[in-house]
């Protein structure tokens, strides 16, 4: 098996392993990402629904099972900047209130073993490098902070006509933050009407490809491999170290050998490549002396809404710019917390038919053309069960069943409510079904005690001691905001500790200035 020696590899580059790489790429030490897709290639069918919704051309064949022994085709894009590539970029700090415990109607959303205060340096420069665009201080929930680097998108007509009628309802709607390069710049966003779920067209998502993996495979010191996908992690004799990665790449099997390893497959997948590389010191799993690995797997409960009128045409293009957290923290009579309400980018006709592939694709096309789009989402808490497997022939086994139901419906009620007041009488809601694994985390959790958690607070494992993992499997919740910037914001203080313990060389000052807006 040929072999090759690096100070770093870093397997996957999404939200996670694409910021590491961006933050240590200019350290004094060789380092290589490995990632199993390709880049996503610029060509006409980025933007066209049939071919992403219809055909679904960029998202795995790859097969999993759930819990009840069904196969499914899980919603995962393998390429480079991972599933950032496909995000719709609304781009949420945490509130200060998901770092404690919550509770909630269905159970304790626990604490994490970090405060607001110690990311929010970190929030702040994941907002520069991502670009994120809003207001500070009007979003009731927002923990005191300074202004964003990049002004609000402004609403579109109609949608502005729209956020003054939900304040008279009593309700504070608050601008989208927004990871957008340029918008309405000549030669950059276009504010168009196929950003979420698609690829940009224009390299004008800030996403981790464009961001981070780019910029850092530039340098010298940074090698990427593509098309190259990890199998398994090898330790020393005593279990203590990682000594060497199996990586598929260029039609062998070939043997990286690092000083640091870190993952970042995405929740699921880390969590896959842990148990898969279990050993006589590990038997369990790699990293898995609590036995978590892999469990506790969350995934936000979730509903796609639109709200009609038969005579009203929808003429907005961008409209995904409004956020709601009224009852993100409690419900409207006080109760526990419901979750997050935002608007969705603008749904065509065949995506609005895989909910019901029977129906002429014309029927859509009138009603969609007559759509607001919303999303309604809420916290998915932690349960042990709910978790990720791995069979004898290496497949995938999802077991899940939602919880903090009661709460998610209570939200989708609040959302028709407010939609009929607007007058939008007929409301269209669908459930995210189970198998949608589009804001997996938590089946690697952090925290202090390596009883209770796979790893340390700064994302190190408890059992292995040069093994770091930087995707969303550190969540010990999930708050009920798009997980990305958190993600991208531990990856960067994990980098700066990475900076000072391992690699001996403090970060830059202000690593990622503001650019002209
Ligand atoms: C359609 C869609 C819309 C979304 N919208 C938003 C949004 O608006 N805001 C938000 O915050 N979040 C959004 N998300 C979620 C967000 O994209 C994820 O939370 C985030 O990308 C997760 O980052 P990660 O680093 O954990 O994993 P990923 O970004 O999934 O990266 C994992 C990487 O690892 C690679 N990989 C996997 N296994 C291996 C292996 N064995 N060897 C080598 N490489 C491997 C994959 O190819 C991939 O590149 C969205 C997701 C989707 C799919
Ligand atoms: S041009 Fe702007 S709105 Fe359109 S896909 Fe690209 S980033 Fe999204």
């Amino acid at each position: 098996m040929p072999s090759e020696g690096y100070d770093v590899v870093i397997i996957g580059t999404g939200a996670g392993g694409g910021t590491l790489a961006r933050a240590l790429a200019d350290a004094p030490a060789r380092i290589l990402l490995v990632e199993r897709g390709r880049f996503v290639p610029r060509e006409p069918e980025n933007r066209d629904p049939a071919a992403v919704w219809g055909r679904r051309r960029y998202q795995t064949s790859e097969r999993w099972v759930d819990g009840g022994g069904r196969s499914f085709r899980p919603y995962m894009h393998y390429c480079v900047g991972g599933n950032t590539k496909f995000w719709g970029s609304v781009l949420f700090r945490m509130r200060r209130e998901d770092f404690g415990e919550l509770e909630h109607v269905d159970g304790v959303s626990p604490a994490w073993p970090i405060d607001y205060d110690t990311l929010e340096p970190y929030y702040d420069r994941a907002e520069r490098l991502y670009e994120v665009h809003g207001t500070a201080g009007e979003d009731p929930t927002e923990a005191p902070r300074a202004p964003f680097p990049y002004p609000a998108v402004p609403h579109a007509e109609q949608v502005a006509r729209y956020v003054a009628r939900i304040r008279e309802q009593g309700l504070h709607p608050s601008p989208l933050p927004l990871g957008l390069r340029g918008p309405g710049e000549p030669g950059r966003c276009i504010l168009c009407d196929t950003c979420n779920s698609f690829p940009c067209h224009r390299d004008a998502k800030s996403d981790a490809d464009v961001c981070c993996v780019r910029p850092a495979a530039a340098r010298g010191n940074v090698t990427l491999w593509t098309d190259a996908r990890a199998r398994r992690l090898l330790t020393d004799p005593a279990g203590r170290r990682v000594e060497a990665v199996e990586v598929d790449h260029g039609g062998e099997r070939r043997r990286v050998e690092a000083s640091l390893v870190v993952l970042s497959c995405g929740a699921v997948n880390s969590a896959a490549l842990l148990l898969q590389s279990a050993n006589d010191r590990h038997p369990d799993g790699l990293a898995n002396s609590s036995g978590l690995a892999g469990r506790r797997y969350m995934a936000h409960l979730a509903t796609m809404m639109a709200g009609f009128h038969p005579f009203r045409r929808n003429r907005t293009v961008f409209q995904k710019t409004v956020a709601i957290n009224d009852f993100y923290l409690r419900g409207p009579d006080g109760g526990h917390p419901l979750g997050q309400i935002q608007t969705q980018g603008r749904t065509h006709g065949v995506m609005a038919r895989t909910a019901v592939p029977w129906m002429p694709l014309g029927f859509f096309d009138f009603w969609v053309a007559r759509g607001l789009d919303w999303l309604a989402m809420t916290e998915d808490l932690p349960r042990p069960d709910n978790r990720v497997t791995v069979d004898a022939g290496g497949r995938v086994r999802l077991s899940y069943g939602p919880n903090n139901v009661r709460a998610h419906d209570r939200l989708v009620r609040e959302v028709r409510r407010m939609l009929r007041r607007l007058g939008l009488g007929i409301v269209y809601a669908h459930p995210r079904s189970i198998h949608n694994t589009t804001h997996q985390c938590g089946t690697l959790c952090f925290g202090t005690d390596p009883r209770r958690s796979v790893l340390d607070p700064w994302c190190r494992s408890h059992d292995v001691e040069n093994l770091f993992v930087v995707d969303a499997s550190f969540f010990p919740s999930s708050s009920a905001v798009n997980p990305g910037l958190t993600i991208v914001a531990q990856a960067l203080r994990v980098a700066d500790h990475i900076r000072e313990t391992e690699l001996r060389c403090a970060g830059a000052q202000d690593p990622f200035p503001r650019t002209g807006a």
